[in-house]
């Protein structure tokens, strides 16, 4: 097959033909200008993304949501961990990111929505370093000398994945499990912060029963960023309205056999009283026969799930409805959740339970 090739010397005169139309254009009033302006334009919009990358410091941050430049120092997670192993009373030294993932996976569903997991990833890696850091100066815990952190409820509940997989099977390693390392690797190093400082105390509890505590109404120590907020969408939550029954005569038997030290005398229908409430609307003081105990002691005396319980007593019983589980101090973990689908991130719900702290 023969290809026609153009005839150069006829391409030539196209060519000189269209320069000389051009130049005619340009001689039209104002065109020249104009030309020289959109093509400028076009450089720069060539050039621009160039320039901007090229003069641009890299902030070496590279990781979604960590965007925002700290105005102060930002303190490194660990690289490993050494924690307690309760059941084989051993310590053991892994990754630490590997470590959070554990803790997510032991202390929050994997039902719960992502934004909630990113949160508990978030709050779990600061409490953490922060104990850390803590055991460095002061030493380790004298529950445990050999490590700065258990894996049970006394610190936070850690599985390793190979727990996991006993635990929960494959199914569940095959897709939650996929779902916690993902929430945790995408808010990989972040920590929280407080006044430029980390915070120390990432507390959080299973739901507060839509209000949570004052640090210092439960635990006696004040913490700034531990204050009472409002948890308005725990309808999910485990333990609403959760009645508990004992019979005067248990109730005063159980008491009695926890705080040996105070004179209840006679305990009766009649002397059982709530006394004070805190902001949080739990049990702060109750009357007991002729002795006094806080909510709190209550609470753990009858492994009641809250101390936000109101009382009645009929027929020689008394009937606790309690909201809410755990101590209510900090983050609700069904209250992160039921954030989550109403479309908070995890930012917004890390930095509306413990008020006026920043992730970075
Ligand atoms: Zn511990």
């Amino acid at each position: 097959m023969r290809i026609h090739l153009p005839n150069r010397r006829k391409l030539k005169k196209t060519l000189r033909r269209a320069i000389a139309k051009f130049s005619d254009i340009l001689t039209i009033p104002l065109v020249k200008p104009a030309a020289i302006i959109v093509a400028a334009l076009c450089a720069l919009l060539i050039l621009a993304p160039y320039l901007l990358m090229k003069f641009t410091p890299d902030t070496g941050q590279p990781e979604e949501g960590r965007k925002t430049q700290a105005s102060f120092e930002l303190v490194n997670p660990p690289k490993d961990i050494t924690i307690y192993r309760t059941e084989s009373k051993k310590t053991e030294t892994l990754d630490f990111e590997d470590y959070v993932k554990g803790v997510v996976s032991g202390e929050m569903p994997a039902s719960f929505h992502e934004e909630a997991l990113k949160a508990q990833s978030v709050a779990a890696r600061t409490y953490s370093t922060a104990r850390i850091l803590r055991a460095e100066k002061e030493g380790n815990p004298s529950a445990h000398p050999g490590a700065p952190l258990c894996d049970a409820t006394h610190c936070q509940v850690y599985r390793s994945e190979a727990e996991l997989r006993e635990l929960k099977g494959d199914a569940w390693m095959k897709k939650d499990w996929k779902k916690i390392c993902s929430a945790a690797s995408q808010t990989e190093g972040q920590l929280l912060y407080y006044n430029g400082e980390l915070v120390e105390q990432a507390l959080f509890h299973s739901s507060s029963g839509g209000k949570t505590e004052d640090a210092e109404d439960v635990f006696a120590a004040a913490v700034p960023y531990l204050v009472s907020v409002e948890s308005p969408y725990e309808e999910n939550a485990t333990h609403q309205n959760e009645e508990n029954s004992y019979s005067i005569e248990e109730l005063s038997k159980t008491l009695k056999a926890k705080h040996p030290s105070v004179s209840f005398g006679t305990i009766t229908a009649t002397n059982i009283k709530i006394i004070s409430r805190s902001k949080g609307g739990r049990v702060e003081k109750m009357q007991v026969g002729n002795g006094a105990l806080t909510g709190r002691q209550v609470r753990e005396a009858l492994n009641l799930p809250s101390a936000n319980f109101t009382i009645d007593i009929k027929n020689g019983a008394v009937i606790f409805t309690s909201s809410g589980s755990g101590h209510g101090v900090g983050m609700s973990q069904y209250g992160a959740d039921g954030m989550a689908k109403q479309g908070y991130d995890y930012k917004e719900i890390l930095e509306h339970y413990y008020r006026g702290t920043e992730v970075f």
